[in-house]
């Protein structure tokens, strides 16, 4: 996935990113949701996290 990332805390351009789904975890508390996808970037410099709301891939067929 083609992503741009500018850290708003360093500016840095360098991240990783992971896919969360509500499964009944501490994230599912945090973030009561059915079926959403979220998408965590974190700044691989300063660690600044953020998350960005996905819509569930719906390629039919
Ligand atoms: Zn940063």
């Amino acid at each position: 996935m083609a992503f741009e990332y500018i850290c708003m805390r360093c500016g840095n351009s360098d991240y990783e990113t992971a896919d969360f789904r509500s499964a009944g975890s501490l994230w599912d508390a945090l973030f009561p949701t059915k079926k959403k996808l979220y998408l965590a970037v974190t700044c691989t410099r300063c660690g600044y996290t953020d998350i960005y709301k996905r819509k569930p891939e719906n390629n039919g067929s």
